[in-house]
């Protein structure tokens, strides 16, 4: 007996093909997005360090020379013979074309900056923090933050030592853009991202969960076709869309097909005439009877014998016999065509049902016992001619057995009056 699944080949499909194409999908997820975050802040550090060396630039074309302090209380910045102490217009201008905020420092003041405080002021004369003065103005290095706050707003900043001529270090110039303005535009890039990939992973996913959940319904049902026949049912079916399916599954589902109707055959079928053999005979017997209470039809059942036969075998061998059994069951197969049915009975006797009165079957069986009369059977350039005695009896009983003594005592009888007959 074949042990029942219940369809676990269906959940362990499922399980690794979207378990792995939902992980995988959100580590690329995860990872496209970090990906992407690291281009933008690349991207933007790049924008700093352009402007920055901009800034120097055009302060250089603007303003040559270097920048110097003057004055005795009120402190004044210079850049050559420009005082440039609240020369707000150039770095503005940049602001304005840009968005990016630049301050200046002299050492670690603000001298010039686009930044204003909350009330509207320009941060001038703060000070800038401990880290940069000592990384920036100290250290003589230029730095990137991703996350720098001034004056309670976070800015992604670019820090780089303001030098004069001689190359040393005067102050520190700032470029700076704030965080929340980069932040969205990485949303608003990231989120088509993420939001292609969630669309492609639930559509890839569907698609597989779907083809997995036909493939192993149909699965399923080999398999319990294929339990079905191997319990003896010969009339399991399967669906025309299992059989339909263009792959190996619907091969599979054929060839069980096919393994079927030859297990039919080979249940069914008498090998060596290839007529119904004795018990799909009674089987069909018993449907003719059922079918003619039904419908009040007439049927005859004969049974009919070859004369002699044991000398066929004798005389010219077991295999000529064999050869003379097909050539008869054939004639016979000819007669009931389409009239009823004939099945081999034993060794040279077989069954034939007519769906017809009893007339009307004598006369078949006599012009079929007049064509096996004029047969010539050729079996190694010899002839072999036989005869047969047929008992006939008209069916007004339900009663297989009785039907069958009562043909087979009247082909008996043919028997004792010298055979070669038929007799009703
Ligand atoms: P009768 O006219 O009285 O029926 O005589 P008979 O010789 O036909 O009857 P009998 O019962 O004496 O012999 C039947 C023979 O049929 C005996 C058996 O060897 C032979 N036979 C049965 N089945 C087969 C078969 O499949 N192949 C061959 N070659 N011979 C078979
Ligand atoms: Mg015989
Ligand atoms: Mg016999």
């Amino acid at each position: 007996m074949a042990r029942k699944t219940r369809g676990k080949i269906g959940y362990i499909l499922q399980a690794i093909n979207i378990i792995p194409l939902l992980v995988f999908g959100f580590l690329i997820m995860l990872m496209g997005g970090h990906w992407f975050t690291d281009a933008m802040y690349a991207q933007v550090e790049g924008e700093l360090r352009g402007m920055a060396g901009s800034v120097n630039t055009m302060m250089d074309a603007l303003y040559p020379g270097d920048y110097i302090l003057k004055g005795e209380t009120a402190y004044r910045l210079y850049k050559g013979d420009q005082d440039i102490t609240q020369n707000y217009e150039l770095i503005d201008r940049l602001k304005s074309e840009t968005g990016l905020d630049i301050t200046l420092f002299y050492q670690d003041t603000r001298i010039l900056t686009t930044i204003s405080d909350g009330s509207g002021r320009r941060i001038v004369g703060t000070g800038a923090p401990d880290e940069i003065i000592q990384n920036v103005l100290t250290g003589g290095e230029s730095r990137f933050y991703d996350n720098a706050e001034i004056y309670g707003t976070s800015y992604f900043s670019y820090y780089t030592p303001l030098r004069n001529s001689d190359g040393s270090i005067t102050g520190i110039l700032f470029v700076g853009r704030p965080s929340a303005k980069v932040e969205a535009a990485i949303q608003r890039s990231v989120f088509p991202l993420i939001a292609t990939d969630l669309i492609l992973i639930v559509i890839v996913a569907a698609i597989t969960f779907i083809y997995n959940k036909g493939f192993a319904a149909c699965l399923l049902q080999i398999h319990g076709f294929l339990r079905e026949v191997s319990s003896g049912n010969m009339n399991a079916k399967l669906s025309s869309q299992t059989l339909r399916r263009n792959d190996e599954l619907g091969e599979i589902a054929q060839s069980a097909l096919h393994m079927q109707h030859s297990l039919r055959s080979l249940v069914d079928q008498d090998t060596l005439t290839s007529l119904a053999n004795r018990r799909s005979g009674s089987v069909r017997l018993r449907k003719v009877i059922e079918d003619s209470a039904a419908n009040s039809t007439p049927f005859c059942v004969a049974i009919g014998d070859i004369d002699f036969f044991k000398r066929v075998n004798d005389t010219y061998g077991h295999d000529c016999g064999d050869q003379v059994l097909r050539a008869v069951s054939e004639k016979i197969r000819q007669h009931v065509r389409g009239r009823g049915f004939a099945a081999r009975w034993g060794g040279e006797e077989f069954l034939l049902v007519f769906e017809a009165d009893l007339p009307t079957s004598v006369s078949y069986l006599t012009d079929l016992l007049q064509d096996i009369r004029s047969m010539q059977i050729s079996y190694d350039d010899q002839t072999v001619k036989v005869t047969m005695t047929f008992g006939v009896t008209f069916g007004d009983t339900d009663d297989i057995k009785e039907l069958i003594r009562s043909a087979d005592e009247k082909m008996y009888g043919g028997k004792s009056n010298g055979r070669n007959i038929v007799v009703c």
